[in-house]
């Protein structure tokens, strides 16, 4: 169904398992093919009339931060039609969390942005994509989801985009919170219950498109680890470092004096956790994350280092100070939930 004058979905197709297929050359491998019509299409007759916009068509392994920031601009530029009730992005879902995160902390808007995709392709006998799509059009069509920020839509549960993850590589349950709950769910009517409280932050400011390109990386630790990857990322121009740490946050010495090298020369080093749920908590002496901390790297809190990793891509890119960089870290981490100040725009509500 086509908008005519009255309100209706976007749907920004990006590509990913949702729009591929096996293809017939490049050795048979599966490769982002269908446009969003043609994902459109295999939802059937919906109730809602949407609006189709072809963002770009790529594997979401293969996308950029650059990338990332166009389909966050699609998204406001959808969003400045006041007839629109919500937008959906269908995106590959392997950083998903990265780039629904990144669009959720520019998110100023009560109006619900809502990513889903598929694990199965669109030429398997029984796709995902097809159910997910109709379901997250209902989710973005839905008043009740207004003011719940930027969500993931994916096998019937609903998540905020800050703490989604992709929590398994084949199954159709792909996505999980393992900090938190789903922020609700939507049936195979499409009928939309939304059962948590919107925890908002005030959105940051978009990067203007002129701005010049950081480069912020991820560092394993592992036994053994030293500091090569750490300085080999700095010696091609990072100027953010997330450590994917063990437990709730540890390296070793060797680790920790390369952070405060790295501190000291301006780099900024965040600590996260290669575990997938719990905090980064400063407990631990010999290398543990007490002596990460004083050697100057920022505990992530609850953010993994996916998501760690694009809000400090995003603050360098603002070229924000380290205080404030500090300051979101410690707010968005999410261990001190009353910080959340967010009030929602009081503009009219269309549709
Ligand atoms: N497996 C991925 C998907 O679900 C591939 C990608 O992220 O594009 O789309």
């Amino acid at each position: 169904m086509t908008p005519t004058n009255s309100p209706y979905v976007v749907l920004l197709a990006t590509g990913g398992t949702i729009a591929s297929r096996t293809s017939t050359n490049d050795g048979g491998a599966t490769l982002a093919e269908d446009t969003g019509a043609a994902i459109l299409q295999t939802t059937g007759q919906g109730t809602v009339p949407v609006e189709v916009v072809d963002v770009m068509r790529k594997g979401s392994y293969q996308l950029t931060f650059a990338d990332m920031l166009s389909i966050c601009a699609s998204i406001r530029q959808a969003l400045n039609d006041p007839l629109v009730l919500g937008v959906v992005v269908t995106h590959g879902t392997d950083t998903t969390e990265e780039t629904a995160y990144l669009a959720d902390l520019l998110h100023r808007d009560p109006r619900p942005v809502v990513f889903t995709g598929a694990q199965r392709a669109a030429d398997h006998a029984d796709p995902d994509g097809p159910d997910n799509l109709r379901k997250a059009i209902a989710v973005a069509a839905s008043r009740d989801a207004r003011g719940h920020g930027v969500l993931v839509s994916f096998a019937g549960k609903i998540f905020p985009a800050a703490g989604a993850q992709k929590v398994h590589t084949a199954n159709l349950q792909a996505f999980d919170n393992p900090d938190g709950e789903p922020a609700g769910a939507v049936s195979d009517t499409g009928s939309v219950s939304m059962h948590s409280v919107p925890l908002r932050f005030d959105p940051l400011p978009v990067p203007a498109p002129e701005v010049e390109a950081h480069r912020a990386d991820i560092v394993a630790i592992y036994p053994g680890a030293d500091a090569a990857l750490l300085k080999a990322a700095l010696s091609v121009g990072s100027s953010g470092i997330v450590l994917a740490a063990t437990g709730n946050g540890n390296a070793n010495p060797v680790i920790c004096a390369a952070v405060t090298d790295a501190t000291a020369a301006g780099i900024v080093v965040v600590t996260s956790t290669r575990v997938h749920a719990g905090p980064v908590l400063p407990v631990y002496g010999n290398g543990g994350g007490k002596d990460l901390q004083a050697a100057g790297a920022i505990p992530a809190g609850l953010l993994k280092p996916s998501q760690a990793r694009t809000l400090l891509h995003l603050l360098l890119t603002l070229k924000m100070s380290r205080p404030q960089i500090e300051k979101h870290f410690f707010q968005r981490g999410g261990l001190l939930p009353h910080a959340a100040t967010y009030s929602l725009p009081t503009t009219p509500l269309k549709g």
